[in-house]
C-alpha cells in the first residue's frame, strides 16, 4: 500500500470528487505540497451519507452481532499494526508530528482503540429488570445509525480511530471528515477497513474544508443520526447549532487551557518532566496541553529554570528524524498564530525564555511575569508555550486553575496524598492527572467541562452516545 493521491472513500470505492476538484496537502517541514487530495462538497457528502445510510438500513454490519464485528475490527487493528510505518510516516509528513510519536504512540493507540471497543461492546452486559408485577424488562442497545465523525489535524490517525472505533463497534456506519491539513491517513485507514472485510459503505471518508464546505454539509445533512466532533470551541458551537436543527445528539471534544499545579512538596524531577511533556509534547498542539503552570512560590524560580532547561534539551527539527522531539507547527497560518501570541506576550511585559526557531518551528517557550488577562494566559495558543505563575497557598492554586471558561484537564504535582485528592476534587476539569500526564484508560470517561466540550466518550459513555437504548417489556404472567 502507498499513500498516492488521497481519494474520498465512498461505498467501498476510492473516488474523485463529483466535480473533479482537488487540493494540495502541505508538508510542514519542507513547506511544500506533498500530495493531492480530493476536494469534496455537498454532493460528495450526500453520496457518502447515502452509502452509510444504505449500509446501516440494509447492510449486514448492524445485524452481524458483536462477535463477528469484533473479529473484523481486530483484523483492522492487525492491519494498522502491519501498515504502521506507512500510517505513521503519512501523519508525520502531513502535519509534522515527530515520527517517534506517530510510530511509538499513535499507531499502537489506533490499533488499541479498535481492539478495546470491539471487546468492550462484546463483553458489556445489558440490564435485565425482573419486575414484581408479572413482567420482565430488559434493555437493548441498538446502533444509532449513521455517525458523522469530524476530526482535527493535531493527532490525525489517533483521533480518527478514537471516534470511529466505538461507533463501528456498536454497529453504526460512519462518514469521517478529517481536517484539511492532515487528510491522508484517513483514506489509508478506510482502505485497511475494506481489506479487513468491513463491508462497503460502513466507513466512508470525505475530504474538504469544514466551514462552508464538507464539514458544514455533513453536520447539516438530514441523514445523520449522531455527530462526534473534535476541534476548537468556536467550531463546536457551529456544529451544535447545525445538529440542533435535526435534533441530532452531539459529542463535542473541544479546546483547553489546562492548568498544571506544582506544590512546593512535589518531587521537582517528576514535576519538571511531567510539565515539559504536557506543555511541549507535539509542539504544544494538544487539546490536553498543560499550558498554564502555577508553581508554589518557594520553588517557582527553580522550577522556571529547570523547565526552560528541559525545553532547551528537547531536539527540535525534521519530524522524520527519529531523534526529533519537537517538529514544526502544522501550517503557515498556525505558525503565524503562535508567533503572534509571543509578540503580543512580549508587548504585554512577559519575560520570554526560548521561542526561537526557523521555518514553522517554534522551540519550547517559557513565559513568566504574565498578566492575568493577557491573551497568552487566557486563550488556547496550541503551541509549545507555557506560562509559569507563582501562587501562595492551596486555595490560591485552585482558584487560579479554575479561572478559565475551559475545563478539559489538569495536572497536580504533589507528594501529599491528602492534598492530591482534595485538589483533584475541586478542579473544574474532565480529567485530573496527579504526578503524571496523558495516561489514558479507555474505560474512563473522556471529555471536558464548559468551553471544553459537551458529553463524554470512552467505555460505557461511548456506548451510551453511539446507541439508542430500547426497553423491551414482556408479560410473563400470561394474563
Ligand atoms: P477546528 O475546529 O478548526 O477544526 C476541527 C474540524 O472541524 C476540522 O475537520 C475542520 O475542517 C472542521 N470544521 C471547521 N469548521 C466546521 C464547521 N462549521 N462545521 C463542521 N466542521 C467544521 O479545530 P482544529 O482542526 O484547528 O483542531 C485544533 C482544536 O481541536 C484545538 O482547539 C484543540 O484543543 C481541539 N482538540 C480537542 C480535543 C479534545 O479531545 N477535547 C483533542 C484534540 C484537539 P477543516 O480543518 O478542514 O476546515
Amino acid at each position: 500500500m502507498a499513500t498516492g493521491f488521497v481519494a474520498h472513500v465512498i461505498d467501498g470505492e476510492l473516488v474523485e470528487s463529483v466535480r473533479g476538484n482537488r487540493f494540495e496537502s502541505v508538508d510542514p517541514w519542507t513547506r511544500a505540497p506533498w500530495t493531492e487530495v480530493a476536494l469534496g462538497d455537498r454532493t460528495d457528502v450526500d453520496r457518502a451519507v447515502r452509502a452509510a445510510r444504505a449500509a446501516a438500513d440494509q447492510g449486514p454490519w448492524p445485524r452481524m452481532g458483536h462477535t463477528e464485528r469484533g473479529r473484523l475490527l481486530h483484523r483492522l487493528a492487525d492491519l494498522i499494526v502491519a501498515n504502521g510505518d506507512l500510517l505513521a510516516r503519512t501523519d508525520t509528513t502531513d502535519m509534522g508530528r515527530p515520527v517517534t510519536s506517530t510510530v511509538g504512540r499513535d499507531v499502537p493507540r489506533a490499533a488499541a482503540n479498535f481492539r478495546f471497543f470491539a471487546d468492550h461492546a462484546r463483553l458489556t452486559p445489558a440490564e435485565a429488570l425482573p419486575s414484581d408485577h408479572g413482567h420482565h424488562a430488559y434493555t437493548r442497545y441498538e446502533p444509532a445509525g449513521v455517525v458523522a465523525a469530524i476530526a482535527p489535524w493535531n493527532l490525525p490517525l489517533m483521533l480518527s480511530s478514537w471516534k470511529i472505533a466505538p461507533a463501528l463497534a456498536w454497529g453504526n456506519t460512519v462518514v469521517l471528515k478529517p481536517a484539511e491539513q492532515s487528510p491522508a491517513s484517513a483514506t489509508l485507514l478506510a482502505r485497511l477497513a475494506l481489506e479487513a472485510g468491513i463491508p462497503p459503505g460502513v466507513l466512508n471518508v470525505v475530504h474538504g474544508p469544514g466551514a462552508d464546505g464538507v464539514g458544514q454539509a455533513l453536520t447539516e445533512h438530514p441523514g445523520i443520526d449522531r455527530i462526534t466532533f473534535t476541534g476548537e470551541s468556536a467550531t463546536g458551537r457551529a456544529v451544535s447549532t447545525a445538529a440542533a436543527r435535526h435534533h441530532v445528539p452531539v459529542s463535542l471534544e473541544l479546546g483547553g487551557k489546562n492548568a498544571a499545579l506544582v506544590f512546593a512538596d512535589a518531587d521537582l524531577d517528576v514535576a519538571v518532566r511531567t510539565a515539559a511533556a504536557a506543555a511541549f509534547g507535539n509542539a504544544g498542539q494538544m487539546c490536553l496541553s498543560g499550558s498554564r503552570i502555577y508553581v508554589e512560590r518557594p520553588v517557582h524560580g527553580e522550577f522556571v529554570e529547570r523547565l526552560h532547561a528541559a525545553g532547551r534539551a528537547m531536539t527540535a527539527g525534521d519530524p522524520g528524524d527519529p531523534a526529533t522531539e519537537i517538529g514544526p507547527l502544522a501550517s503557515a497560518a498556525h505558525h503565524r498564530k503562535v508567533t503572534d501570541h509571543l509578540t503580543r506576550a512580549r508587548a504585554d511585559g512577559c519575560r520570554v525564555y526560548g521561542g526561537d526557531g526557523s521555518g514553522w518551528l517554534v522551540r519550547p517557550t517559557v513565559l513568566t511575569d504574565v498578566p492575568r488577562h493577557a491573551p497568552v494566559q487566557t486563550r488556547e495558543v496550541f503551541g509549545p508555550v507555557a506560562t509559569v505563575t507563582p501562587f501562595d497557598h492551596e486555595e490560591d492554586a485552585v482558584r487560579l486553575a479554575n479561572d478559565t471558561p475551559f475545563g478539559l484537564s489538569a495536572t497536580v504535582c504533589t507528594t501529599d496524598l491528602s492534598r492530591a485528592h482534595r485538589v483533584a476534587a475541586r478542579l473544574r476539569a474532565g480529567t485530573v492527572w496527579v504526578n503524571c500526564f496523558f495516561v489514558r484508560d479507555l474505560r474512563a470517561p473522556f471529555g471536558g467541562v464548559g468551553a471544553s466540550g459537551v458529553g463524554r466518550e470512552g467505555g460505557l459513555f461511548s456506548r451510551d452516545f453511539f446507541t439508542e437504548p430500547k426497553t423491551v417489556v414482556i408479560d410473563i404472567a400470561g394474563c
